[in-house]
């Protein structure tokens, strides 16, 4: 039987840490599925289309993995999608929010388990807020994000700051 793990999150955008997870759930599940968990009142900073592009721009040559967004319950797409885990990156600090959220699903979905891995040294101080940040100030975002969208992300914030939205 396929195994089909999700890997929920905002991926707002997906940076070097989030693909560094998908390449090693790779090696547990035939199939994951990168899925964008939003609140449609919450903008957040790249609309879920673009953060949808950048994923597959980055997930081009790794066959298995796709992507999708949704509004509802992590749980109910899980359970519809046929997957048996939920696959979650841990950096230092993440554990508590990590483990409540784990505890929720699996009275939401006893069936799906979260399944965590950890983040390697090298990703610790990776995260979307900090290639916001980063790249709000046209500051590099080497190691952070893969080159393949480093353009794009730039492109979006200058973008902003033409009309006048971001820093500097
Ligand atoms: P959320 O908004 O749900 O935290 P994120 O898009 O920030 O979603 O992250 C999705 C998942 O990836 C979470 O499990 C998060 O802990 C994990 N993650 C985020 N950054 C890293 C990183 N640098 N290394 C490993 N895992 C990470």
């Amino acid at each position: 039987m396929e195994r089909i793990a999700i890997y929920p999150g905002s991926f707002d955008p997906i940076t070097a840490g989030h693909m560094d997870i998908i390449r090693r759930g790779l090696k547990l599940f035939d199939r994951i599925i990168v899925l964008i968990t939003h609140n449609p009142d919450k903008k957040g900073c790249f609309p879920v289309e673009e953060r949808l592009r950048l994923i597959r721009k980055c997930c081009e040559g790794l066959p298995g993995v796709s992507c999708d967004s949704y509004t509802g319950l992590t749980t109910e797409y899980a359970v519809r999608a046929g997957a048996c885990a939920m696959l979650r990156g841990l950096r230092a600090g993440d554990w508590a929010g990590e483990q409540n959220l784990a505890l929720i699903n699996s009275r939401l979905a006893p069936e799906v388990e979260t399944l965590f891995l950890s983040c390697m040294p090298e990703h610790s101080m990776v995260s979307s807020s900090a290639v916001r940040e980063l790249a709000s100030y046209g500051a590099s975002l080497e190691g952070y994000v893969l080159p393949c969208i480093e353009a794009d992300i730039r492109d979006h914030f200058l973008t902003l700051k033409q009309k006048g939205n971001g820093h500097g």
